[in-house]
């Protein structure tokens, strides 16, 4: 049974393994490290684990810290360097953290620091599930952070939010529970009169993300509620819940599942491990641009033919993910393709009988087989 509730959050038959990402703001204030706070949230966990829930935490806060430690100012976001030498330096005293509050419950922290192609190549990928797999299997909490100290702009997250949905992905999790410092998603700009708060979203629509303002309330993580959308369609393509609550009360995980305070994004449909990964994959190697006709048979079901393509963009091979984008722009779907960028472009617009003359052999059955692809 897929997690209808908030209160579902806290039963151990309903979720039994729950990714709790707890947000920079959170976790460091103007004078340093929260830590009442987070003694509050590590004893949350510990109950948790004695209700025999599993729980996994990807916790930001390394660049804050380190840019406190260090003297950066704004926050060490003001460049990529120093963000990541802010990170090398606040990622020790945060996963020390985690070790000491964990630990003065009798559990041991275990510290995997990722990089965004480690959750997009499919085998890197399997890796990660199967490191998470044998430490919760071993009783450890997974910590889990980005790698800021070696992430360049180009490859990385950036925010852990999505990084939070990727890892409840690779784990196999129930659901998601971003801590924020915000209720829940409003239905506009929380501080414009008359915001509302969403409390149940079925699926992540062009309406609901024009709810989303892109600046995040503290200025301290990089988030925001974009990214929190973002990691909500990579959990609900995947059947996992997600949950947007505020993390600024004590005991912030009874206030969301016991008050029922909060924003549910409901699972929409479970697409199976190998195409949830390969629909929340964030970089693919081009992408093809197809036709109205083919957009619609895409939508019906249907495998993508070389007919229906107008445009083809970037340099992949055979096998490589890629965009399927309308005409508009609008990624549709993501797919592994047939061939290479080269051999597409050939084919691009011509019927199954005109292949084989301009390929050298007879043509595959579609460019992307509806078993390698996934709607977005
Ligand atoms: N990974 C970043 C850090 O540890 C946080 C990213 C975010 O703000 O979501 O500081």
């Amino acid at each position: 049974m897929p997690i209808a509730a908030l209160s579902d959050l806290a039963d151990a038959s309903q979720c039994p393994l729950l990714v709790i990402k707890v947000g920079s703001a959170l976790l460091v204030g103007h004078d340093g490290v929260r830590r009442g706070w987070l003694a509050g949230l590590v004893e949350e966990i510990a109950e948790a684990r004695g209700r025999g829930q599993q729980v996994i935490v990807v916790s930001s806060g390394a660049i804050a810290l380190g840019a406190a430690t260090l003297g950066l100012d704004k926050g060490g976001r003001g460049s990529l360097a120093d963000a990541q030498a802010a990170a090398a330096v606040g990622q020790i005293a945060l996963s020390g953290l985690w070790t000491e509050l964990l630990g003065s419950h009798g559990l041991t922290a275990a510290q995997m620091l990722l990089t965004l192609e480690d959750l997009e190549d499919r085998r890197r990928y399997l890796n990660v599930t199967a490191t998470i797999t044998r430490l919760l299997d071993a009783g450890a909490v997974p910590v889990i952070n980005e790698n800021d100290s070696v992430a360049t702009n180009e490859i990385r997250f950036g925010d852990n939010d999505r990084l939070a949905a990727r890892v409840a992905q690779a784990a196999k999790a129930s659901a998601v529970l971003l801590l924020s410092d915000i209720d829940g998603l409003y239905d506009r700009h929380p501080r414009e009169e008359g915001a509302r708060m969403i409390p149940v979203v079925e699926g992540v629509t062009a309406e609901v993300k024009a709810m989303a303002s892109a600046e995040s309330n503290s200025g301290m993580g990089s988030g925001g509620m974009v990214s929190k959308l973002q990691a909500a369609e990579i959990a609900e393509l995947a059947g996992i819940c997600l949950v947007i609550g505020n993390g600024q009360h004590d005991r912030p995980v009874a206030r969301i599942a016991g008050e029922g305070i909060g924003t549910v994004f409901l699972p929409r449909r479970n697409a199976g491990a190998r195409k949830a990964w390969l629909g929340g994959r964030l970089r693919l190697k081009g992408s093809l641009v197809v036709d109205a006709g083919a957009a619609a048979a895409l939508a019906r079901g249907s495998s993508l033919l070389a007919k229906g393509i107008t445009e083809v963009e970037g340099v992949f091979e055979r096998g490589d993910p890629v965009a399927i984008a309308d005409n508009a722009g609008q990624v549709i779907a993501h797919g592994l393709s047939e061939y290479d960028a080269a051999e597409c472009a050939a084919i691009t617009g011509l019927h199954s009988s005109e292949q084989a003359s301009v390929l050298g052999y007879a043509p595959r059955s579609a460019v992307v087989h509806r078993d390698q692809m996934v709607l977005k």
